[in-house]
């Protein structure tokens, strides 16, 4: 049976597995009996976005069909960077409203913040009014935002408004990455529940690690594959009220499903949990920087995320060099290594002694080439980022 968690806000009873509906326009047929499936058998969360394209039309003509609107709580995004005046709220979220074919979300996040200059903006363009407006009629049940910046500005979002929950990168890799299990235990403190994204750091944890990473999880007991070892990890905390999978094969669904039918939280052995720190110790010897994401070299005078750009220059180690790039370019924004002026202050309080202006140099020349300038360019003219 499903595990369920609650939502100490409203007293929601959210199933620890939600299908993240990123990828759902393939197959439409297919993505109708995996999502009726994953749906029957006890997932109650589905997560979208505004920009996914064609994810939002997919998922509502699937929930309609199948009569299942009722069955799921909706998350939805809103792609805060495109509102310009206070109308654009209503007409993104109304565009939402439609492709799902529904006059409720269950769960609206501003998509994807990562500075609290961002939540100001918007405030003042009237979120709060505009949000409580919705929610009086019945439009948004909660409120929240999904994060991908560093860790205090991610303190900083949760301070600055009455959210109702929050969404951020998490997974056995990151502890420290982003909002990390800082920003986590700070959510709990302050009552937010916290949806986890990423659980497998894009599938890495999944299907790209090195092999002596590979072999610890082989010979470890019980036998698990490398993805339930990394879900039961999430599983095993507080705090967290789901976590999100992009399931795109039946055979993923139901193996997801019985992991989190299975995994209690507290449920793993300090023998286990040391399992976590000695993958995460192999794997961090391939990474270009021993940054471990502890954030005690910011704020940076010259306003760099000393944090972010390790974790991308780190994620070349792994991954596609296309990707890690755009990512960059989208995510580290104007907090990039390029703007680092050398003063030297951060590398005193570094416990790794990392030679941090070094290894900004390494990390603009490994991520600021092409298309690095252009895809900046179009995040600054369409996003206003
Ligand atoms: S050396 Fe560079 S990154 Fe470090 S504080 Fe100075 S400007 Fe910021
Ligand atoms: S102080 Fe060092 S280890 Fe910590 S985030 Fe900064 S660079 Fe990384």
């Amino acid at each position: 049976m499903m595990i369920y968690r609650e939502n100490p806000k409203n007293g929601d009873k959210i199933s620890q597995l939600a299908f993240g509906c990123m990828r759902l326009p393939r197959d439409e047929a297919e993505a109708a009996r995996e999502v009726a499936f994953a749906i029957e058998n006890g997932v109650n969360y589905l997560d979208t976005a505004y920009i996914y394209p064609g994810s939002e039309n997919v998922a509502g003509r699937i929930l309609k069909k199948e009569g299942l609107r009722d069955k799921v709580n909706i998350a939805t995004k809103l792609p805060h960077y495109l509102v310009r005046k206070p109308a654009d709220f209503d007409k993104m979220f109304n565009t939402s409203l439609e492709r799902l074919q529904t006059d409720r979300i269950d769960y609206y996040l501003q998509h994807m913040f990562t500075k609290p200059e961002e939540w100001t903006r918007i405030k003042e363009l009237g979120a709060v009014e505009w949000t409580e407006r919705q929610k009086r009629e019945g439009r948004i049940r909660s409120i929240g935002f999904s994060f991908h910046g560093g860790a205090q500005s991610f303190v900083d979002i949760l301070e600055a408004n009455d959210w109702d929950f929050c969404m951020i990168q998490y997974n056995y890799l990151d502890v420290n990455a982003q909002a990390g299990q800082s920003g986590l235990a700070r959510a709990r403190e302050l009552g937010i529940p916290v949806m986890i994204m990423e659980p497998l750091r894009g599938g890495k944890l999944a299907n790209a690690l090195p092999p002596k990473a590979r072999e610890l999880w082989d010979s470890a007991q019980p036998k698990r594959s490398y993805a339930e070892w990394a879900l039961r990890w999430l599983w095993n905390q507080e705090g967290i009220l789901t976590v999100l999978s992009g399931m795109n094969s039946m055979d993923m669904i139901k193996e997801n499903i019985r992991v989190a039918s299975e995994a209690e939280t507290g449920a793993l052995t300090k023998t286990e949990l040391a399992l976590f720190d000695a993958a995460r110790d192999i794997i961090a010897e391939k990474f270009n920087v021993p940054c471990t994401g502890c954030n005690y070299c910011m704020p940076c005078p010259s306003g760099v995320d000393i944090p972010l750009c390790f974790m991308f220059y780190n994620d070349l180690a792994y991954g596609k060099r296309l990707p890690t790039m755009m990512n960059y370019a989208m995510r580290a924004g104007e907090k990039n290594a390029g703007k680092c002026a050398s003063c030297g202050k951060c590398e005193a309080h570094c416990p790794q002694s990392i030679a941090i202006r070094e290894k900004l140099l390494e990390t603009k020349a490994a991520l600021e080439g092409f298309p690095y300038r252009p895809v900046r360019a179009a995040m600054r003219r369409f996003a206003g980022m």
